[in-house]
């Protein structure tokens, strides 16, 4: 144990970004879990994940919105997290003034880092509904376009209000397809 703060050495780590304590999770664990969580309830997984994701995004944006009104400060936030949590560099696309769709893309998407399961970074879709609905103040759905599961070098996703039509993502479970 070298050059350790006082705090890490108690089990606490605190990041500049935000005023509550933080932990690691290591990516092949976090993919292990979601494995599991597959074997466990097969498809159902997915909208669990989901679900998880959104209650995550939520609760970044409600902390982000104790220093920032605007949404260019949050996503800023946002960003911010997923660069010191090692989830990836993420970029958010919208026409200011028009928040029915937002473009999301995440480069070396650590929740497509490894073979999984999961035919989509679900936990990731769910963040990002979360993240927008608390944000605008209205619901989202999300979708991922493009994976890297698939191929690509960026996994896209892009949230769209929830009352505009009908998206797969957040409130359906169908996704899966190509
Ligand atoms: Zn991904
Ligand atoms: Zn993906």
């Amino acid at each position: 144990m070298q050059s350790f703060s006082q705090d890490v050495l108690q089990g606490i780590i605190r990041t500049d970004l935000t005023s509550s304590r933080t932990f690691y999770l290591s990516g092949s664990s976090w993919l292990q879990i979601e494995d599991e969580l597959f074997r466990t309830f097969s498809s159902g997984a997915s909208m669990f994940l989901i679900h998880l994701g959104s209650y995550y995004g939520r609760s970044i944006v409600k902390e982000a919105k104790t220093e920032f009104s605007d949404p260019e400060g949050i996503f800023e936030r946002l960003k911010a997290m997923m660069l010191t949590a090692g989830w990836g560099q993420l970029s958010i696309n919208w026409r200011e003034g028009d928040e029915r769709n937002v473009e999301v893309e995440m480069k070396n998407c650590i929740f497509c880092s490894e073979e999984t399961k999961a035919l989509s970074c679900y936990f990731l879709q769910g963040v990002v509904a979360g993240a927008m609905s608390e944000t605008f103040g209205r619901e989202y759905n999300v979708a991922e376009t493009e994976c890297c599961r698939k191929g690509k070098d960026s996994c896209k996703l892009i949230a769209t209000l929830a009352n505009m039509r009908e998206t797969p993502g957040v409130h359906s479970a169908g996704s899966e397809s190509d």
